[in-house]
């Protein structure tokens, strides 16, 4: 069963479509990075009417349906691993974002739940999942809790969108992993290292069981990329 990513249309294809289609609304020069927020990492879908969605520790958002699928087809046979993806190979290597939309022209932007702005820079929350701007959480954070939701998070937390890899979110993301790491947890926050029969009540791993019954294999070593 090597036909899981079979039916995707290319990133490419989707890119080079997403972007003709928006090119009357959205200003040009900055708007591959204002595109590529709005896009699913993995599929190249658009974000918008495509819930739920979640995120990973380097700032890119998924649509959940493709990127399980993804883990699924890695846990099926290690050569379905991709190196951009191989940062996610569990369900614990991702989170829900919660991402808040406004439609201009019909053309849907993110925008943050705290300002009610379209910002250029935003952030995601490991804890509550809120897709805030960073403004916003420069500005409005207070005593260390989510600007829009309230929920308490600490500064390694924080996730900043970053689709284009830019080299200061890459060091403020990775940072910010290590820091999990070095607590023994994952992007999402639960123990690296699996417990000795049913993690907690890891309802991410429920998942996984019913959409695949077979058993999974108990790895949590990254399979290598080449
Ligand atoms: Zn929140």
């Amino acid at each position: 069963m090597g036909a899981d990513g079979g039916s995707i249309a290319t990133r490419q294809d989707i890119l080079s479509n997403h972007t003709t289609k928006s090119q009357h609304n959205v200003p040009q020069g900055e708007d591959k990075e204002e595109n590529l927020i709005k896009t699913c990492h993995f599929s190249t879908l658009p974000l918008y009417g495509n819930d739920p969605i979640v995120g990973d520790c380097r700032g890119k958002l998924y649509i959940k349906e493709y990127i399980l699928k993804y883990i699924l087809g890695t846990k099926k046979d290690k050569a379905n691993v991709r190196a951009e993806f191989s940062h996610i190979a569990l369900l614990k290597d991702i989170s829900p974002v919660h991402v808040f939309w406004t439609v201009v022209d019909k053309v849907p932007f993110i925008e943050c739940p705290v300002t009610k702005e379209v910002e250029r820079g935003f952030s995601y929350l490991r804890t509550c999942g809120c897709l805030v701007s960073s403004k916003a959480l420069r500005e409005f954070k207070h005593e260390g809790k989510c600007p829009n939701c309230n929920l308490s998070f600490e500064d390694y937390d924080v996730v900043v969108l970053d689709p284009l890899n830019k080299k200061e979110n890459v060091a403020l993301n990775d940072k910010n992993m290590e820091v999990l790491q070095g607590k023994g947890l994952s992007h999402s926050k639960l123990p690296l290292k699996k417990a000795k029969k049913k993690t907690l009540d890891s309802s991410t791993d429920e998942f996984v069981r019913k959409r695949k019954p077979q058993e999974d294999a108990p790895t949590t070593k990254r399979p290598k990329s080449s």
